[in-house]
Formats: C-alpha cells, structure tokens, sequence
C-alpha cells in the first residue's frame, strides 16, 4: 500500500515524503512543479501534473494500491492571496475538491490535510485553541477553512476521514541537510533574513512594528518542518487505528516577534543583518500563537526541535551549502 503526497516537492511536502520514507512506508508525489522542486523529490515517483487534471488522478489511483492521501499541494502566501483570491479560490478549493471527488470514485477514504492557523484570523486569545473561533483575514485561510468544511461534509456523506493540521510557521530544514525551504520568489521570513546574511539581499523589511505587541512587530510561533513531518505521519496511523476525523493545532506554543527572529538570526549566522522598518503586509494578524495540547495528547505528537536556535540552525545549514536554492 503506498500514500499519496499531493505537493510533495514542495517545501513541507518534501521534508513529509523523506520522513514518512524513513519510516518504511511507501510514498507516490504529485506535483506540478510549479513551485516545488524536482530535486527534493528523493526516494521516490513523481507525477508531474496539476491536481485539477482527473485524468492523471485516475492513472495515479488505478495504478497504486493508495490507501491514503496527505493533501499539501496549494498556494499558501497571505499577501499573495489577498492579491489574487480568485486563484486562491481556483488552486486550493477546486484542486481539493478534484482530489476528493476522485478519492471517492475510487474508494480512497483517508487524508491527512495541510491546514493553517491562517483559518483562525485575528485570534480573541491566545494560544489558539482548535475550538476557537475561525474568522480568516485573508483568501489563503479562506480557502483552508472552505476546504476543511468540504472534508467534513465528505466524511458525513461518503466516510471519507480526514485529519486536519493547522501549521503555525514553518521552518527550518532536515537536519542533515538533504533538502530545505526554497520558494521563488521567497517571501517568508527566515529564509529571507538568510539571504541577508549570505549577501544576496540588502536588509530585511519589517512589515510593520506598530502591532499591539511587545516590540511591535508580529509575532509568530515557528515549529520545525521535521516535526510537521513527524505529525502527518502520527495523523496517519492515529487515522488508521481509529478511523476518526479530527482537527490539531500545530506549533511550539512559543511566540517569537519578528524583530526576535532577526537577532537570533543574527547570532547564528554570526552576521550584522540589516533591518528597516516598512509599511504592515495585508492581512497580517498580529500574534499567533498555538495551543498543540490536543495533537500531543492525541497523536503522541513530542516536537524534536522545539528551540528556535536549532530551527535556524538547520535552516542556516542548508542556505549555506546551498546558497541558490536547488538551483544549481
Ligand atoms: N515578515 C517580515 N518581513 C518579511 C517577511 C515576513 O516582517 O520580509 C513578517 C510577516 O509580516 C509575518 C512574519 O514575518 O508577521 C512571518 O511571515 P511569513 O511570511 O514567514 O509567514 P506567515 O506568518 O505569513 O505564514
């Protein structure tokens, strides 16, 4: 039996498929290739085709004896989406719902979905829990959360089980250094501050650091993407074990502002790092926080690189020796 990875080139995709690997099992990947990367596909087969495309679906379920599917492949950037929301709308809802329908078709009746604290919006408290209330800001939570109630009402109609994992900030990279967080053009915060470091950029904006937070810049919680990793694959057996839907926070439970992540950044990569000050980015909210109690409680999930330093750490190693990407 072999796990379906939608998006696998992609950045958490990728460090997913190696782990799940790692663990014996067998992975196939479908990706477009649009913003993932053949190279980090290791180990494994890769469709490279859309999610929207049926006819490759069918192929890829007739072939395989698939007995899960762990659902990334999407557009994930805030700004981005509230930019372009109708692409948002396109990419994620319909390429999910194609997904499910041709689960259903061919009797496929388990997936593991990437969510996002994005589906929370501005929270009334924190940390965030999973029955918080769920009011997005932008089009890419919008989209999550459109997706998340499909696979509810799919689990109601069809017994179609579903996990739901709602990722804080991503980041870092597999330890030993295999592959790592490459998106062009770049828009998240670590790697960026990384590129300063290694030269290829002047400074690092602050989108904003008038927030009603400490310093005044967001703060969010970043949780390695091994342990992301970790989590998918405890969602799994948890999904195969008691076939029952749920949905868990994922994150450290610790809050880092962004002016934070550019010091510890700075004291990693033993660089000046500049940084100014810019106008807020749309759609941000100011702290994100999460509760991940119930994933730890119910999945056995334990975090294995909780410190920001490690997170950085591997991240650094992997810009470092691979300061273009996977271009080579
Ligand atoms: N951010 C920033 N400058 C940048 C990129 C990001 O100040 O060049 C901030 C962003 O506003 C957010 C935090 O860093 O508060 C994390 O942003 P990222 O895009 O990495 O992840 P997101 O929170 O959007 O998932």
């Amino acid at each position: 039996m072999a796990i379906l990875v939608t998006g696998g080139a992609g950045y958490i995709g990728s460090h997913t498929a190696l782990y799940l690997q790692e663990k014996g099992e067998e992975v196939i990947i479908l990706d477009n290739l649009e913003k993932g990367h053949e190279e980090a596909v290791l180990g494994t087969k890769l469709y490279r085709s859309d999610l929207r495309n049926e006819d490759v679906l069918d192929e890829i379920f007739r072939a395989h004896h698939i007995s899960s599917v762990i659902h990334f492949a999407a557009n994930s950037l805030v700004g981005e989406s509230v930019e372009q929301p109708l692409e948002y709308y396109d990419n994620n809802v319909i390429g999910s719902y194609t997904l499910v329908k041709k689960m259903v078709e061919h009797g496929v009746k388990k997936i593991v979905f990437s969510s996002t604290a994005a589906t929370y919006g501005e929270p009334k408290s924190i940390p965030i829990l999973e029955s918080d209330p769920t009011i997005p800001t932008n089009p890419y939570g919008e989209t999550k959360l459109a997706i998340e109630k499909m696979l509810k009402w799919a689990d109601e109609a069809y017994g179609l089980k579903s996990v739901c994992l709602r990722y804080f900030n991503a980041a870092g990279a597999d330890p030993l250094g295999r592959i790592g967080e490459d998106h062009t053009p770049e828009s998240h915060l670590i790697p960026i501050i990384l590129q300063v470091a290694l030269g290829q950029r002047e400074n690092i904006k602050i989108f904003g650091d008038d927030y009603q937070t400490e310093d005044g810049s967001c703060v969010r919680d970043y949780i390695h993407v091994m342990d992301l990793a970790q989590a998918h694959y405890l969602a799994l057996k948890k999904l195969e074990e008691t076939n029952e839907s749920g949905i868990y926070n994922l994150g450290n439970g610790t809050g880092f502002s962004v002016k934070q992540v550019i010091e510890v950044c700075r004291t990693i990569t033993e660089k000046e790092i500049p940084a100014v000050i810019t106008e807020r980015r749309a759609g941000d909210p100011a702290t994100l926080i999460a509760s991940s109690q119930k994933a730890k409680e119910q999945l056995q999930w334990e975090p294995q690189y909780p410190n920001l330093e490690e997170i950085i750490s591997h991240a650094w190693y992997w810009h470092q020796a691979n300061p273009s990407g996977y271009k080579k």
